[in-house]
């Protein structure tokens, strides 16, 4: 099996969302598809152990927030990297409640659908959920919408461990060859490695700049976490 191929498919990014005013939670899903027209019905694969699973299995209803292109670290952190068992993910960002009752991701989001839960399947790791979409709202017309490819390619992305997409790394051979510029470090959170030939331009650090450099606000540039998350390689 060459695992490459598998890049070759292609998907968007959205935030999936469960749950009611008393307890919620919602992860990044890429395996979101529009099944059939009439009714208009989408399904979504998710990991068992992912709490919006458990969610949508008590509740029925969920919704898919179409996340923008320039859609920030800190969210594709706090929804990827987070487990919704350990934090609430709704406490201090953009969100409503669906008429459904089931909450909705608006802050990074550029349209939405609200779902009624009609059907699942057990496919091992995951469950495919089937919602019949009972709204769905458009908040900007002209916004692109972040692609699967553009946040491996462009923002270093990298699928977590419970995408349905997620291939185990292969053994690292070069990681350990430092430059002049000393070590390079990885995030705890996410595995993004720092690497100071390249610096983050888009985060504000120039190219050939020391970890050690860095200013203490700084955040990694794929999950949002701390400077004080990177590990020396
Ligand atoms: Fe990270």
């Amino acid at each position: 099996m060459n695992t490459e191929a598998f890049f070759k498919l292609t998907y968007g990014l959205y935030v999936v969302s469960s749950g009611n005013s008393t307890k919620n939670s919602g992860y990044i899903a890429n395996t979101a598809f529009q099944v059939t027209a009439e009714p208009p019905q989408i399904a979504i694969a998710c990991n068992k152990d992912n709490y919006t699973s458990e969610l949508i299995n008590e509740t029925k209803v969920f919704s898919i927030s179409v996340l923008k292109e320039q859609t920030s670290s800190e969210t594709i952190g706090l929804f990827g990297y987070k487990s919704g068992k350990e934090i609430s993910k709704f406490d201090n960002i953009e969100f409503k409640y669906g008429n459904n009752g089931a909450p909705v991701y608006t802050g990074e989001a550029i349209a939405w659908f609200e779902c009624n839960l009609v059907k699942q399947f057990d496919v091992g790791t995951h469950i495919l959920f089937i919602g019949e979409i009972t709204e769905s709202v458009l908040t900007d017309e002209v916004g692109k919408p972040l692609t699967y490819d553009y946040y491996r390619n462009v923002k270093k992305g990298k699928a977590p461990k419970n995408a349905p997409t997620y291939i185990a790394p292969a053994e690292e051979v070069d990681n350990n060859k430092n430059s002049d510029l000393g070590p390079k470090y990885q995030c705890m959170v996410c595995d993004h490695i720092y690497d100071p030939t390249e610096g983050d331009p888009d985060g504000g650090i120039a190219p050939g700049t020391p970890f050690e450099d860095i200013p203490d606000d700084w955040i990694c540039p794929v999950c949002g976490a701390q400077k004080s998350d990177f590990e020396k390689m």
